[in-house]
């Protein structure tokens, strides 16, 4: 496989990766090759520099955003904020973002950007400059807005970066009443909303759940059905990471092992994630968590410890043909963006194992995006017309129901049944409404056609058939 070169001379293949992937699925679909040559390829790449004052200088940083396909409007997909972020790397995600809104049933077009930086070496101040200068180079290339291309947070970036892009873009937009909806991952304060910040973390955790219900996949694989003990190891506390292990273990797993650059830990007993998490937070290490029972100076050495279910959620290639087989999971939950090579992923389904792929595992950061969007763009929080109205008519049938049967519910009782639906409650209802049917969906192509031997090429078969009936629904193909 010849791999790409890039503009900064750092040979990488992630791009081809996904595109090899593209095209083994390709095989089990019936469309034109035209076609699924526009479909794979990135549509619009912008690769740009610009400078920033740092201490008594000048220095210039280099930048990427990736609209890969166009079939749907807005275009919508992460900035990442990192010292390895190349074209390369920014291409293959934008177009894993396009598969992954298919997948999930998502209108937009996939995206990405990349700003090439340790956000860990600048200032606040630096790091606003930064995120201003790259919104108005965007903004003069036509390549954010609210109906064109919609970011979001991704690796090294958060809410906060969210909030200066959304004010720098109303600023150069007045009177854009839609403004606020060029960029999602906002604070609730600044028109985010309620749920999303955990919604990419909870949405893993709902897709292995999910997967883990299902007795024939699990009785193939020797694990016993249910969520209920399950052993899990998760890579990376940042958002996706952390979330992750919150709910999988709200929803009854046992987290036993937990990754970060700087090592790992473990404990069969099972870690508490909220402790773990304040403990990084005061030492700046999960190494001396007192709750572990070992310790692993190699970060990755905590991958191979045993459990049934591994969920790297920090970066790409990091289970790889090198140390697959000393992987004790039987399912990896790709919380992360590539981050099974494709070697490793043949391996591992050799040895019996499944993978949930990140394409469809992380969608449930770009699902609540969709559902924030919605909201800015109708300018009304979800539930504010309806939430009053259902509580008086739950409320009316309560007093009727008890008004005929002479039973009397406890105030507890009456409340749940009366309760209208708050934002949060609604979001969490659309993610998890989205991810339980998508992983059918996914394990329906899978199970329905021998021939497609992973949940990685059904996911992209799905998406490759719902991309190419938007192709011909916009009438560019026939
Ligand atoms: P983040 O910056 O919040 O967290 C990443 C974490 O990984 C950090 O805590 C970092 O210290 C840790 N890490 C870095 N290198 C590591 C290593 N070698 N070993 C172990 N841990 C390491 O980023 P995030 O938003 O959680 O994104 C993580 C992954 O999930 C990325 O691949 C991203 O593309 C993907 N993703 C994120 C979202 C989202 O909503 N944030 C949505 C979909 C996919």
């Amino acid at each position: 496989m010849a791999n790409i070169l890039i503009a900064d001379n750092q040979e990488t293949h992630f791009f081809n990766d996904v595109c090899n992937n593209f095209d083994y699925a390709a095989q089990f679909t019936k469309h034109d090759a035209g076609l699924l040559d526009q479909i794979k390829s990135c549509n619009s790449v912008y690769r740009f520099r610009f400078p920033i004052r740092k201490g008594n200088g000048f220095e210039v940083i280099d930048a990427w955003r990736v609209e890969h396909s166009h079939h749907q409007s807005p275009t919508k997909g992460g900035i990442r904020y990192s010292e390895m972020v190349n074209e390369d790397e920014v291409m293959a995600l934008a177009a894993l973002m396009t598969y992954k809104c298919a997948i999930v049933n998502v209108p937009f077009g996939g995206a990405k950007g990349g700003i090439k930086i340790n956000p860990k070496n600048y200032t606040i101040q630096e790091l606003e400059n930064i995120t201003r200068r790259y919104t108005v180079e965007l903004t003069k290339k036509n390549f954010l807005g609210p109906s064109i291309d919609v970011p979001a947070p991704d690796y090294g970036s958060g809410e906060r970066e969210m909030s200066w892009i959304a004010d720098t873009y109303a600023t150069m937009n007045p009177g854009q009443g839609d403004a606020l909806g060029c960029v999602t991952g906002k604070p609730i304060a600044l028109h985010g909303i309620a749920g999303r910040r955990e919604a990419t973390g909870r949405g893993v955790a709902i897709a292995v759940r999910e997967c883990v219900n299902v007795g024939e996949d699990m009785q193939r694989i020797g694990l016993m059905p249910g969520i209920s003990g399950k052993r899990i190891i998760v890579q990376g506390l940042g958002n996706v990471g952390y979330h992750s292990a919150k709910f999988l273990a709200e929803f009854g797993g046992i987290i036993v092992g937990l990754c970060e650059y700087e090592g790992a830990i473990y404990n069969a007993d099972g870690l508490d994630v909220e402790a773990v998490f304040q403990h990084r937070k005061e030492t700046g290490s999960i190494l001396g968590y007192p709750g572990a029972a070992q310790e692993f100076k190699n970060s990755k050495e905590g991958l191979e410890q045993p459990c049934d279910i591994l969920v790297p959620a920090a970066l790409e290639n990091q289970i790889t043909a090198d140390n697959v087989r000393n992987i004790q999971a039987k399912i990896i939950a790709e919380g992360a963006n590539g981050p099974t090579t494709p070697e490793a992923e043949a391996i591992f389904y050799e040895n019996g194992g499944i993978i949930i792929p990140d394409m469809y595992a992380n969608a449930g950061g770009v699902t609540v995006s969709y559902f924030e969007w919605l909201k800015n763009l109708s300018h009304v929080s979800f539930g504010r017309m309806n939430r009053r109205f259902e509580e008086n008519s739950n409320l009316n049938l309560v007093n009727m129901v008890e008004g005929i049967t002479g039973v009397a519910l406890t105030p507890m009782q009456r409340s749940t049944i009366i309760k209208g639906a708050s934002e949060l409650e609604l979001v969490n209802s659309g993610l998890e409404d989205t991810m339980i049917r998508s992983y059918h969906e996914i394990r329906e192509t899978f199970v329905n056609n021998p021939k497609i031997d992973t949940l990685r090429t059904a996911a992209f078969v799905g998406a490759i058939n719902k991309i190419a009936v938007s192709y011909m629904n916009l009438g560019i193909w026939p």
